[in-house]
């Protein structure tokens, strides 16, 4: 039976902490650490990052802080090896001890002293630090440890390999003898195991076995977007990325099913795997999957159940699974038979908490990556372009093509403006969707930085979107100015073309272009009224097929 916060004999503030944090169940080193440390025994622990240590000894700490009176004297200090450690213990310490308002000081080189100073006065209760400025102000007497009850020392063979550890000596000799003392490290190497024997009081073992549950031939990584922005995301990974075939995994059947929808209509060949399908329909779609017709599959956890393809190249989280268990099955559906594999996830700020759990189940950190940018994949456009055209230089079978090149040539145009017409020609070819901006977004600390501003374009989400689709006439959106053009069905005018076409040639982005409605003979487009001057500027130099010079104009009713 697996063991509950509960069961671990903690103030119930501490069990009401790690419920409001969304801890279900204590971590391997939590549930092993937890007991031994509550007994006021010291402990050795071999534990990598992402276990779960802080709160391990972090939980005992504030369990003795809440049940013992204490001096006002400083209760614990965690030595760390680096500032980036101190600063991230710090305020796990301080989030798992904010019921009991536990007050807690980072310190490490390159702060005030006078900070210090200050907070030491009114009183400290867990102290964080690095062996250089803990000494420091050891020796100035701004702090004094003779009275502290635990001493955590983490990641002490970073500690040690950084040359610290006459320094992590002289730290435990400013404490008492009588203190609890907890190490934690990666690795158990001779020099831990010295100073474990000399510095604590027999010590109970914690070895944590480093069990791999996912592999090391899938690359992990995430990208942090705000929901209304993942659809644009993956556009832009789509670009970048060598796709072979992908699985994309949603947490609803209807978000699948939109999902398909949408790649469709920015060109993806995708397909949604719905849990609903009767078995000869979802076998239809996994053939079709297998054989290369259809490159992207959208599923839900329980849609996959039972699928066993192995050449997939992209597992894509478009949402992340709460339970870690599905995000270890999921991305373990690439990867396979010693093939590299990519496992992408896109995270919204609020999703941190799930990645934090999976990052302890599979012992593994994940890491974030950044958007491609406009111009990153600009230049990829270029390169497939160039890439195609090698191909065909290599195949030299473009007799035609090159007496209406010498033709040209010989009428006095210029040859490189020759290849730059034809290349620019190509690249209408390739009917490369105009790109969605994405606002920037961040973790907790720096999330408020972005408020929209006044002024800021508005920023249309995929509902409009997928409203820019639409034939059917309806209300203006607002902020938008309707525009007409006097062709429509009838001239073979299609939605996609008008987004692309206005875009490039009036050099907006895609989002200025809100809902376009074809009738048979003309077509009402919405335009944001800060691109409508853009637009109309180039009335007369838009083309859409077989239509050329088409005048815009603003729409009258
Ligand atoms: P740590 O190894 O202490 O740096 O913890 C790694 C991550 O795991 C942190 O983001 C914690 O919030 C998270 N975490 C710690 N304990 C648990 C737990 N029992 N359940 C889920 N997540 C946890």
């Amino acid at each position: 039976m697996t063991l509950k916060f509960s069961d671990l004999t903690l103030h119930p503030l501490l069990i009401q902490s790690a419920a409001d944090l969304g801890f279900q169940t204590p971590t391997e080193v939590q549930s092993r650490v937890i007991p031994i440390m509550l007994d006021g025994k010291d402990v050795l622990v071999q534990s990598q990052t992402g276990s779960g240590k802080t709160a391990a000894f972090g939980f005992p700490v504030l369990n003795d802080l809440l049940i013992n009176e204490h001096a006002k004297s400083i209760h614990t200090l965690v030595l760390t090896p680096t500032r980036e450690l101190a600063i991230q213990v710090a305020d796990a310490v301080e989030l798992y001890g904010r019921l009991q308002k536990v007050r807690v000081l980072p310190v490490y080189g390159g702060q005030h002293y006078g900070t210090s100073i200050r907070k030491l006065k009114e009183g400290v209760d867990v102290v964080v630090g690095t062996p250089g400025r803990l000494q420091d102000l050891i020796r100035r007497h701004i702090l004094d440890l003779s009275h502290i009850r635990t001493m955590i020392l983490d990641e002490a063979d970073e500690m040690l390999s950084m040359g610290f550890v006459d320094d992590v000596e002289n730290i435990l000799k400013e404490t008492p003898d009588q203190r609890q003392t907890a190490l934690f490290s990666a690795t158990l190497p001779t020099q831990i195991r010295r100073l474990a024997e000399k510095y604590l009081n027999q010590p109970e073992q914690v070895i944590l076995q480093h069990k791999e549950l996912t592999v090391d031939t899938v690359n992990q990584r995430f990208y942090l977007v705000r929901e209304k922005d993942k659809l644009a995301a993956l556009t832009r990974l789509f670009e970048v990325e060598d796709i072979g075939s992908t699985l994309i995994f949603t947490r609803t059947r209807i978000g699948s099913s939109r999902l398909a929808n949408d790649l469709i209509q920015r060109g993806f060949a995708a397909e949604a795997l719905n849990g609903d399908l009767a078995q000869e329909a979802r076998l239809r779609v996994l053939n079709r999957f297998r054989g290369g017709q259809v490159k992207v599959l959208v599923a839900t956890d329980v849609a996959a159940r039972g699928l066993d393809i192995d050449d997939i190249t992209h597992v894509f989280n478009y949402d992340i699974p709460e339970d870690p268990e599905a995000y270890v099955h999921r991305i373990g559906r690439t990867g396979r038979a010693g093939k590299d594999g990519v496992a992408i996830s896109l995270l919204t700020p609020k999703d941190k908490r799930y990645l934090s759990r999976i990052e302890v189940y599979t012992k593994h950190r994940i890491q974030q990556a950044q958007l491609p940018t406009e111009k990153d994949i600009q230049e990829r456009r270029d390169l497939k372009l160039l890439e195609k055209m090698e191909v065909w230089l290599e195949r030299d079978r473009c007799t035609r093509e090159q007496e209406l090149a010498e033709y040209m040539i010989a009428s006095g145009y210029d040859p490189v403006k020759v290849a730059a017409a034809a290349l620019k020609m190509a690249r209408k070819g390739l009917a490369d969707h105009p790109l969605e901006r994405i606002s920037p977004v961040q973790f907790k600390e720096s999330r408020t930085k972005f408020k929209r501003g006044k002024n800021k374009p508005h920023r249309k989400g995929r509902s409009s979107r997928q409203g820019q689709f639409q034939r059917t006439a309806s209300v203006r959106e607002k902020g938008m100015v309707r525009l007409s053009i006097a062709k429509g069905r009838e001239h073979g005018i299609k939605p996609g073309e008008i987004v692309g076409g206005i875009a490039s040639v009036a050099d907006i982005p895609g989002f200025g272009i809100g809902r376009i409605t074809i009738n048979e003979k003309t077509t009402l487009i919405d335009v944001q009224k800060e691109y409508v001057p853009a637009v109309l500027k180039r009335s007369g130099s838009y083309h859409f097929r077989n239509n050329h010079k088409v005048t815009i104009q603003q729409f009258s009713n």
